[in-house]
């Protein structure tokens, strides 16, 4: 096999790692976050010919190019089998522009397509080294429910969710609850922030180590990998030949963009990427003026999966851009502003255009979007809208939609008047026996615990 790629770490004070030591790692020991030191290079020719294959499969020849050396073909093209079983539906909008809706996994989120890979690996590994890990995720609603689902069942792999009971919706709970088996679920009556400082506390008590406690947020380079894959997917399904793509990206902390930033990277013919905040708008300002301002407390907005005041993953974009920033949001290093604002476009997305877009493309081209689609498809029309070289109608344009609309009935049936059908893995869910304990929020508690559960 060929040598492995190495990681290294964006504040480059630890040694960097290969893909599968990352992985297992999460977060590096000096608090940046690992990227490859190479990105790997497809070239045209080989993305062309994934017109023709199906998601799976294309998942394993672009993923391949992270682990090569570090897994075996054969089990690398069964971990993409398994994980991804359900539609990526690219959905015509109109003239060129689509909407590509993953929200077709099991917790109807984007979420599930990282999850599902990141946690399929990481029993590879595990298994191969005997080992066990236990997974700690704090959640305020879709990483939780993603992430319970994704590693439920594995068997080297104990998983602990965290949630604040008042914060997360019925069906959000129910989604993280219902499970079971290697799942455990706290309720506590706190603030997600609290749930997030258990954690965190757990993480740096040494006498936990003997747990191999680990994360499964956008912090890991393995959420970040197959994240690369949909992109190249749209490619491959909609461009007609030697043509470039626009992608609008609906963003909070930046993990899905910088999938689509790497593919860019990787030899994707991308002409730019759109990238739509909501009201906590510190990136379109940061790459209008070249000045970070993190926003603090984060601001609540109805696609409430990007109420993100401080993206982390900003280190690893400003580092693709040759610049440098630490965990807590300094500019150590100045990243290449021009080139970053020829390939970026970035806007604000206010509550009340949210809503407009959700009620006009229902009127408009009986297009359902729910609050995050909509942030990302209302950044496409402003674009269009500005770009005079850019006629609506001419140029290819994917706008992600990363959540199913059944999970925001409240907003669309106000802005449509419908009730959006609930997606087969949403079925039933409503009267499934839940499984939870509700909990104190009070770390000593928590440590007992943890050392009486997984001893
Ligand atoms: C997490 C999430 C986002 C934001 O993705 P990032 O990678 O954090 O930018 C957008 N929409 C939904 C539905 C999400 O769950």
């Amino acid at each position: 096999m060929d040598k492995p790629l190495q990681f290294y770490s964006t504040n480059l004070k630890s040694d960097n790692l290969s893909f599968h030591e990352a992985l297992l790692k999460g977060q590096a020991p000096d608090k940046g976050l690992y990227m490859p030191l190479v990105i790997p290079f497809i070239p045209i020719e080989e993305i062309e010919s994934f017109r023709t294959m199906e998601y799976r499969e294309i998942a394993f020849h672009v993923t391949k190019r992270f682990l090569a050396g570090e897994i075996p073909d054969t089990e690398l093209k069964e971990i993409a089998r398994d994980s991804y079983d359900f539609d990526v539906p690219l959905e015509k909008v109109f003239g060129r522009n689509y909407i590509m809706r993953l929200d077709h996994g099991p917790t109807a989120s984007f979420k599930d397509f990282a999850a599902r890979m990141m946690g399929r690996l990481m029993q590879y590994y595990l298994r191969a080294g005997n080992r066990r890990l236990l997974i700690l995720t704090a959640t305020s609603g879709d990483t939780g429910s993603a992430v319970a689902n994704a590693f439920y069942g594995l068997e080297t792999i104990d998983i602990v969710v965290l949630f604040p009971k008042a914060e997360v919706t019925d069906r959000q709970r129910k989604q993280m609850t219902t499970l079971g088996k290697n799942v455990k679920v706290l309720a506590l009556d706190a603030k997600f922030d609290d749930c997030q400082a258990l954690v965190k506390q757990a993480f740096a008590d040494p006498s936990l180590d003997y747990l191999q406690l680990s994360s499964a947020n956008s912090i890991n380079i393995g959420r970040l990998i197959p994240q690369t894959v949909y992109y190249f997917y749209a490619y491959a399904k909609l461009a007609l030949p030697g043509e470039q793509i626009i992608f609008s990206v609906p963003s909070g902390n930046f993990g899905d963009m910088m999938g689509g930033v790497m593919a860019m990277k990787m030899g994707l013919p991308v002409s730019r990427f759109i990238i739509a905040t909501n009201e906590n708008d510190e990136f379109p300002n940061y790459l209008l003026s070249g000045k970070y301002n993190k926003i603090e407390p984060s601001r609540n907005c109805i696609s409430s999966a990007m109420n993100v005041g401080h993206p982390s993953n900003l280190a690893r974009l400003l580092s693709l851009y040759g610049g440098m920033m630490d965990e807590k949001g300094n500019i150590l290093r100045a990243a290449d502003m021009d080139l970053m604002r020829k390939e970026i476009w970035s806007t604000r997305v206010t509550d009340e255009e949210t809503r407009n877009t959700i009620g006009h493309a229902w009127k408009e081209w009986k297009l359902l979007l729910e609050p995050h689609g909509s942030v990302g498809f209302t950044g496409l029309m402003k674009y269009i809208g500005e770009d005079e070289t850019l006629p609506g109608e001419g140029r290819l344009c994917v706008s992600l939609e990363t959540a199913h609309p059944a999970k925001f009935p409240v907003e669309i049936q106000k802005m449509t008047g419908i009730v959006p059908p609930l997606p087969p893995s949403l079925q039933g869910i409503d009267h499934k026996p839940e499984f939870f304990e509700q909990f104190p929020n009070h770390y000593p508690d928590f440590k007992t615990w943890l050392l009486e559960n997984y001893k």
